[in-house]
């Protein structure tokens, strides 16, 4: 099943892939983060794609596409793959389509994570990042305690520099200018569902769920690892299990 995560910064979608992908048994590939590990170990896609994550700015489509391709390529992605952050422009979208053409598969569904631009900018303002396992936390004061560790894994927890607000107002634009029409790209190709981004992960993460179940991408009898209530508010036991595509 191929997802595309669609929403601004700070909608929520690195969350919810990473819920979904231990839910759904399927990579979780995001290209912020691919991109800030280049980054990190300053290789040539590193250098190249710096200046742009440092000002906010989308890295060109060529390069972005090229490393979408690696990824999807990979054994691991062939049942699918939950693209967070992939594709941002219209000229990616259509890149995207041809790679799975190629590949024999296609978009199953787009979820466009919906959250109010305040909230938006309260969360990027609050949010730290473990190191080690990418757990995203809403810290009003900074980390708690001496260690500012992770909960779930003891890694750092670290502040991503195009958090600051001026690179938080230029990243929200250039959603709006570049991104949001491929709302209506995918809705016209009758992709899209929205989903309220606006309420607790859980709560999202179940919205998402049900959409998958009523487009019978997933089989509620297969989910792994959800509080189970998921799995009832899908109709658990008593509901035929879905075949699942893609
Ligand atoms: P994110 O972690 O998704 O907020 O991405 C962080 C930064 O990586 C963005 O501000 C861009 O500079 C770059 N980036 C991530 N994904 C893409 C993409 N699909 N196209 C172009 N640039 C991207």
């Amino acid at each position: 099943m191929f997802v595309v995560l669609l929403g601004p910064p700070g909608a929520g979608k690195g969350t919810q892939a990473q819920a979904l992908s231990k839910q759904l048994g399927i990579p979780h590939v995001a290209t912020g983060d691919l991109f800030r590990e280049a980054v990190a170990n300053q290789t040539r896609l590193g250098r190249l794609a710096q200046p742009y994550l440092e000002r906010g700015e989308l890295v060109p489509d060529e390069i972005t596409i090229g490393l979408v391709r690696e990824q999807l390529e990979r054994s691991a992605s062939r049942r699918g793959v939950l693209l967070d952050g992939f594709p941002r422009t219209v000229e990616q979208a259509r890149g995207l389509s041809a790679l799975l053409t190629e590949l024999g598969k296609r978009v199953n569904i787009v979820l466009r994570l919906s959250v109010p631009s305040d909230e938006l900018v309260r969360r990027l303002s609050q949010r730290w990042t473990c190191r080690q396992c990418g757990a995203v936390y809403q810290l009003r004061a900074g980390p708690p305690d001496a260690a500012g560790t992770c909960g779930a894994c003891r890694g750092e927890l670290y502040q991503r520099t195009d958090d600051t607000p001026e690179v938080v107002r230029r990243r929200l634009q250039v959603y709006f200018e570049r991104t949001d029409p491929l709302v209506s790209f995918y809705r016209q190709a009758g992709f899209l569902v929205d989903i309220n981004g606006d309420q607790e992960v859980n709560a999202v993460t179940d919205e998402i769920l049900r959409a998958l179940n009523q487009r019978r991408l997933v089989n509620p009898m297969t989910l792994d690892g959800h509080s189970g209530s998921a799995k009832r508010s899908l109709g658990g036991a008593a509901r035929k299990p879905a075949t699942p595509r893609g």
